[in-house]
């Protein structure tokens, strides 16, 4: 039987993977395939339930990657979760649609890239299908200025069906107003500081959680020049013998349901949207990235690509508990985002000082760490612009969400936002079927675990300062016997890594940089020393942004697309 040919492949029909499928696939001429090693979730409640935020968590549609012992972090591993199925990750995430802070965007540039928050913004509108608020949403906290979103894109935009009321919005917004953090009336304009009631990706009209296949590619199943391989587990690229300098990859290797190898042919490229902690391993496994890994394992160098896997950073959340004398029901999500000043006050031009006295050390503790892969000079460089991003910009540093009690109990959960540790992953094997080892290194670099000592003693002063204290009326997580009301930073420290867990915002592992600043993929997400392989998903991403990352990736991905195009047009 002749090997399927198309002009391409796409590795992972997850977020990112399926709106470059949609947009290739426009053209009737152009031929495109997609492997998607899980199945599709059209009707798994799990997934389309507005309300059901963590129930696909362990099932068959969570890939719960397992991370090293994190020694830096209690030695304990994490769970680290990324969705198995049409639609990717984002048919299991928490649907919060936040974009970044322009300066986030526009730093990309300093690392080589041709991207700034005014060239994106017109793909994160491209992307969009935002449903306006009804007037009774807005009197519960929705809120938006439209020249900021866009609503003829595949993706649909909105707050939840029902609110929560009774004026739960207008007692956060005077809490956070006494702590002097501003209402946020459209925290999606690239400036996010301040208190806000997000949108999510939310279908209002069929009440329906929206995830990148109903967005992007269940409306176009008729197009007969788009094929999805379901079931389909990618083990690795081939390439064409021709001996040109630069690797022409020629098709994709994957096993079916039952096993079996099969493979498909790609005439013109190669796109792997497979996630942050799977493509930087195709690219092991298909012969691109650090020697020293790949020789090891015995896998032939293709491409030599040191930094591949490397740059891994993620950040940490912790959930704290209260009593609630007041019950509320409704969906619905509330943000204070809080900058630098905002939590360090007064001190922070010191603490600036200190921490920008700390880069060198931080550069030489990463390469320790990371098995002296990345040069100190090149991560100090890095250091220092998000030094600048911190400090200079002043973006959000910390996210307090703060959840409507129900059941006499409330939440609020908390992370640092811009971590500077920096890990790995690798491949352990050249068999696909043994784990990589995934390495965040979390709270290596101690900046991550004082802003997250900030952003806890914040969060804390959130749930005291009133209104919101006559509705949440005593901590019972961590408690005050467990963490005192003036705790020093060592108690606090104690606790927070007793209970973290991921953010699930794994970024940076085929960075887009400058190849001398470590870089894997240039502006146009092609992998260094290939023709044709391009990366589009969250490995790309060269720092840390302070919203969630889908919107940002659908809009990167709109963009990818437009470039794929136009190379080839
Ligand atoms: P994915 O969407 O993960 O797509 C990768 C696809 O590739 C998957 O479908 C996978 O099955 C497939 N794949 C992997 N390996 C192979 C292989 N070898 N062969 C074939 N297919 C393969 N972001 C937000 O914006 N808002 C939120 O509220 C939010 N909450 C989150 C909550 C959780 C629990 C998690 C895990 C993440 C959350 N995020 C959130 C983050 C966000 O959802 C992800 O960063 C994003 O969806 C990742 O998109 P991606 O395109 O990089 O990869």
């Amino acid at each position: 039987k002749s090997t399927p040919r198309y002009d391409y492949i796409i590795v992972g029909g997850g977020t990112s993977g399926l709106v470059i499928a949609n947009r290739l696939s426009e053209d009737p001429t152009v031929s495109v395939a997609v492997i998607e090693a899980g199945d599709q979730v059209f009707n798994n409640t799990n997934v389309t339930s507005a309300s059901g935020y963590g129930r696909a968590f362990g099932t068959e549609i969570d890939w719960a990657y397992e991370s090293e012992a994190q020694v830096y972090a209690g030695n304990k591993t994490q769970i680290l979760r990324a969705g198995k199925a049409l639609g990717g990750t984002s048919t299991i995430n928490g649907m919060t649609y936040m974009r970044a802070e322009s300066s986030q965007i526009d730093s990309w540039k300093k690392v080589g890239n041709n991207i700034t928050w005014d060239s994106l913004l017109p793909y994160y509108k491209k992307s969009e299908y935002f449903e306006y608020p009804t007037e009774a949403q807005v009197l519960m906290g929705a809120s938006y200025l439209p020249e900021f979103h866009g609503t003829e894109g595949p993706l649909a935009v909105s707050w939840p069906t029902e609110m929560v009321g009774a004026n739960f919005s207008s007692t956060l917004n005077a809490t956070f107003k006494a702590m002097d953090l501003p209402w946020n009336g459209e925290a999606n304009s690239g400036y996010m500081r301040g208190y806000n009631v997000f949108p999510k990706t939310f279908d209002r009209s069929l009440d329906l959680r929206e995830d990148a296949a109903r967005a992007y590619y269940y409306p176009f199943t008729t197009r007969p020049n788009l094929d999805v391989y379901l079931n389909s587990f990618a083990q690795r690229l081939t390439w064409s013998n021709d001996n040109s300098s630069v690797a022409f990859a020629n098709g994709v290797v994957f096993t079916d349901k039952s096993g079996a190898e099969q493979s498909l042919l790609a005439t013109k490229e190669v796109v792997l949207s497979a996630g942050s902690l799977r493509s930087p391993l195709l690219l092991e496994l298909s012969g691109v990235g650090n020697p020293a890994v790949l020789e090891n394992l015995g896998i032939e160098v293709k491409v030599d690509s040191p930094f591949v896997g490397e740059n891994l950073q993620d950040q940490t959340t912790v959930d704290t508990d209260y009593n609630a004398s007041q019950n509320f029901t409704g969906a619905g999500g509330f943000i204070g985002y809080f900058n630098a000043t905002d939590v360090w006050g007064n001190g922070t031009a010191a603490f600036s000082k200190s921490i920008k006295a700390s880069l060198e050390q931080y550069a030489n503790k990463t390469v320790q760490a990371t098995g002296d892969i990345t040069d100190r000079e090149t991560l100090l460089k890095l250091f220092k612009i998000q030094h600048e991003l911190i400090f200079e910009d002043e973006v959000v540093i910390s996210e307090i969400i703060v959840n409507a009690p129900s059941a006499s109990a409330g939440l609020i959960e908390y992370w640092g936002l811009m971590p500077f540790s920096r890990g790995n992953i690798h491949i352990k094997s050249a068999n696909t079927s043994v784990p990589a080892a995934i390495n965040p290194n979390y709270f290596m670099l101690d900046y991550d675990m004082k802003q997250q000592i900030a952003t806890a003693r914040t969060a804390r002063k959130v749930a005291s300062t009133a209104p919101l204290s006559n509705i949440l009326t005593g901590e019972t997580l961590p408690g005050l016997d467990v963490v005192p009301q003036n705790a020093s930073d060592a108690v606090w420290g104690d606790w927070l890594k007793s209970v973290y867990r991921s953010n699930y915002h794994y970024i940076s592992t085929a960075a887009m940089m400058s190849k001398e600043l470590g870089g894997v993929v240039d502006d146009k997400h092609l992998v260094y020393g290939t023709a044709n392989v391009r990366v589009v998903d969250a490995s790309v991403l060269p720092f840390q942004v302070s919203g969630h990352l889908t919107s940002t990736l659908y809009a990167l991905a709109e963009r990818a697309a437009d470039m794929i195009k136009a190379s080839h047009a």
